[in-house]
């Protein structure tokens, strides 16, 4: 048996890191006791041939409190998406901007093909509604569905089904828009109050810079934590460890069966890369499927964004589908590419398959009543803590914040 530091962690994930971080801020001494063969948990990025694949379509929304208290933005080297978003319904592509951040964007908002005039009316309503509320309050509101929400507030099924289904369901990872609504509005608070970003050298970076706070030796990897006994852990080759405070960042099924909980369910995701000569779509745009058509619910040239992606004269591609299938990869990516070439005409025949990405726990499902309350204990029982999006919101912002309580209830434990 190997005597340890004061604290270990289990998972370097952003939740773990963060965590850690906060511990080591405060000159605790921790390991961080990570199953896979490096940090970043679910943002990882992967370098294929000269192109930078984030493991997942996915983005930081600037304006998440926590990020902007544990980040350094300028160090990220940050590379923002245009406000707003391209929708293709009615066989052509179909721009909804901000007008708030957009040079021109009222008369483009009010002369767009895109939701009736009350839809435009609306959600202009429902972004300073917005504006106005704290995050406390957002998540305190009454819980329902999304999709009931949007409905109650009047939008047409039209509007929903054109741009808040493929945008808020690519972001929730419902295209069916049953999570709660809580989520709606505060990703719709957090998109309208900073950018939407990915750092210049891949989604990777982030928890790359957190964990270069901390010392050297407090990571092992290719170390799978198998269970929890009081206040040790048992590691996968039968070897014991134990700290006077245990923290699980692990996801929400792993953590659930360490500690003994309801395994939450799980949202899925998959995630295909191409490399084209031409971008499809000039522009940082996200582009969204608004005719529902084809597997694919959203899309986006991720080098248009952060040339640094793509080697030079190259293009990256990233498409997005939604959910669990039963088809193989290359089965999923012959479906992918007939919807593109719907859009793109046959030139998307020519664009070379990288890679993709199949991921089955993309994030904790998040129906009505799952985030209440807003922020679940992190405490489980004397020296046993547990952080992660399962227990705030399946959000970058969701797993950085569980992150930091978990380390605050662990120094105000060990003070004691
Ligand atoms: C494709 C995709 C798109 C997303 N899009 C966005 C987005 O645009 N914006 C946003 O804010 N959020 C997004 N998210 C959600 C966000 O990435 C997650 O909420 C967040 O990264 C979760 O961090 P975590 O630390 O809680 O968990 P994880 O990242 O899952 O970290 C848990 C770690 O624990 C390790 N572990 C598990 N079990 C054990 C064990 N037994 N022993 C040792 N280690 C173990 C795992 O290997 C992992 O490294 C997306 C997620 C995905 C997958």
């Amino acid at each position: 048996m190997s005597t340890g530091p004061d604290v270990l962690i289990v998972g370097a994930g952003l939740a773990g890191l963060a965590c850690a971080r906060h511990l080591a801020d405060s000159g605790i001494a921790l390991e961080v006791i990570e199953a896979s063969d490096g940090i970043g948990g679910r943002v990882r990025t992967d370098q294929v041939d000269g192109f930078l694949l984030d493991r997942g379509f996915q983005v930081l929304l600037t304006a998440y409190p926590e990020a902007q208290r544990t980040l350094d933005y300028h160090a990220l080297d940050l590379k923002k998406f245009a406000p707003g978003a391209l929708s293709w319904f009615a066989g052509r592509m179909n721009k909804l901007v901000d007008p708030w951040r957009t040079p021109g964007g009222w008369s483009e908002v009010f002369r767009a093909d895109f939701g009736t005039l009350l839809d435009k009316l609306r959600i202009l309503r429902l972004r300073s509604q917005l504006q106005n509320a704290s995050l406390e309050k957002i998540f305190q509101r009454p819980d329902r569905s999304a999709k009931e929400a949007l409905a109650t507030a009047g939008f047409s099924e039209e509007f929903i089904h054109r741009f808040f289904r493929p945008f808020f369901g690519g972001i929730l990872l419902d295209a069916e828009l049953k999570s709660s609504n809580r989520m709606l509005e505060f990703v719709f608070k957090m998109l309208s109050q900073g950018d939407t970003a990915i750092p210049s050298r891949g989604m990777s970076a982030i928890p790359a810079q957190i964990a270069s706070h901390l010392p050297a030796d407090s990571l092992r990897f290719n170390t799978r934590v198998e269970s929890l006994h009081e206040n040790e852990l048992t590691l996968q080759a039968g070897e014991t460890a134990r700290a006077r405070a245990i923290v699980v960042a692990a996801d929400g099924p792993a953590a659930a069966h360490l500690v003994g909980e309801a395994e939450p369910a799980s949202r899925s995701v998959s995630c295909f890369y191409y490399a084209a000569d031409e971008p499809p779509v000039t522009g940082p745009w996200l582009v969204l499927n608004g005719d529902g058509a084809g597997p694919v619910n959203n899309f986006s040239v991720v080098s248009e964004v952060a040339p640094s992606y793509a080697p030079s004269g190259k293009a990256l591609i990233s498409a997005t589908v939604l959910g669990t299938h039963q088809l193989t990869d290359q089965q999923l990516s012959g479906f992918v590419i007939a919807q593109m070439k719907n859009w793109f005409g046959p030139v998307a025949s020519t664009w070379r398959y990288l890679k993709s990405y199949r991921i089955p726990h993309a994030q904790p499902q998040q129906f009505p009543g799952a985030l209440e309350p807003p922020q679940r204990p992190v405490r489980v029982r004397p020296g046993v803590y547990v952080c992660g999006d399962h227990r705030d919101n399946a959000s970058i912002q969701g797993a950085m914040l569980s992150g930091r309580r978990a380390a605050e209830a662990v120094l105000a434990d060990l003070a004691r």
